[in-house]
C-alpha cells in the first residue's frame, strides 16, 4: 500500500486555487515525479504533502497518521524524524563546514557530536563529496554543494525524501550524477521520493510521473 497519500486536496490564495482537487500516493521506496507548468501547484501540494503547509480541506495520510489533523507540534516532530528535504539552492548554512552542515540534523535530533559526525562522513563518501568536508558552502562548486545538500537530507534515513527543483542550479552532468546518487540511496534505503521538477531528463530518474495542471493531478499511468 502507500506510505504517504493525499487526497481531494484544495488550497486557495487567490482568486484561482493552487490545489483544486489534487490526489495523490507513493509507496516506501518509490520515486514519483510531479510535473507541470510553472504555477500549476506542484510546490503546493509538496509542501501539503510534507506537512510545511495546511490544505483547506482534503486528507493526507502517513504510515496510518492524518497529517491533515495532527497538531503543529506533532507534524513538526514528525517532519524532523521522518522526511528529508532537498531544495533548488542547497541553502547550507554558510556559516558552517559541510561536515558540520550534514550532521546538523541528527545534533538537533539529540545525537552526540562523534556519532553525529562518523553519520556524516558516511554520508558524505556515498555522495562522493568527503573531499569537501572541512570547507564551508560557499568554497564548493555548485554540484559539490548539491550533493552536501542530498547527504543532509539522508542523513537521518528519513522514509520520504521531498526534492523540489534539486537539480534546478546545476548543469546538466551534475544534475544526472545528483539524480543517480539520490535515486541509488532511495533504492538502498527504501525511502519514497517526491521529486518536483520540471525538466524530463530529471524526471527520468522517476518509477512514476504525475502531471499537476491548474490545482489537479493527472497521473501519467492512470488513476492515482
Ligand atoms: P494500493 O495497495 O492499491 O496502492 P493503497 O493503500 O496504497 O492501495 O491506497 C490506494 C489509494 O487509496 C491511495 O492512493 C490513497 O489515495 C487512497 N487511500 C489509501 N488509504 C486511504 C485512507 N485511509 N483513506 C482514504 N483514502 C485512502
Ligand atoms: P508551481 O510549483 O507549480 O510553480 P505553486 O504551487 O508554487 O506552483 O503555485 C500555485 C499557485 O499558487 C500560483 O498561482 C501561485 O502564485 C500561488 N501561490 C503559491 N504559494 C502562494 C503563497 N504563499 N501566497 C499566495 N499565492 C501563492
Amino acid at each position: 500500500g502507500s506510505l504517504l497519500w493525499a487526497q481531494d486536496l484544495r488550497k486557495v490564495y487567490g482568486p484561482t486555487p493552487a490545489l483544486d482537487g489534487a490526489s495523490f500516493s507513493v509507496r516506501a521506496g518509490e520515486v514519483v515525479a510531479v510535473m507541470g507548468p510553472s504555477g500549476s501547484g506542484k510546490s503546493t501540494l509538496l509542501h501539503c504533502l510534507a506537512g510545511i503547509i495546511s490544505p483547506d480541506s482534503g486528507s493526507i495520510g502517513y504510515g496510518g497518521q492524518d497529517l491533515a489533523t495532527m497538531s503543529d507540534a506533532r507534524r513538526s516532530a514528525l517532519r524532523r524524524s521522518e522526511f528529508g528535504f532537498v531544495f533548488q539552492f542547497g541553502q547550507l548554512v554558510p556559516e558552517l563546514t559541510c561536515t558540520e552542515n550534514v550532521a546538523l540534523p541528527l545534533r538537533l535530533a539529540g545525537v552526540g557530536r562523534k556519532e553525529a559526525q562518523r553519520a556524516a562522513l558516511e554520508w558524505m563518501a556515498r555522495l562522493e563529496v568527503a573531499e569537501v568536508g572541512d570547507k564551508r558552502p560557499g568554497e564548493v562548486s555548485g554540484g559539490q554543494g548539491q550533493r552536501v545538500a542530498v547527504a543532509r537530507a539522508l542523513v537521518t534515513s528519513p522514509r520520504v525524501i521531498f526534492a523540489d527543483e534539486p537539480t534546478g542550479a546545476l548543469d546538466s552532468l551534475n544534475g544526472e550524477r545528483v539524480m543517480q546518487l539520490l535515486t541509488d540511496a532511495s533504492r538502498e534505503t527504501d525511502a519514497a521520493v517526491v521529486l518536483v521538477t520540471h525538466e524530463a531528463r530529471v524526471a527520468a530518474y522517476s518509477d512514476r510521473e504525475i502531471v499537476v495542471r491548474d490545482g489537479k493531478v493527472r497521473d501519467m499511468a492512470g488513476t492515482v
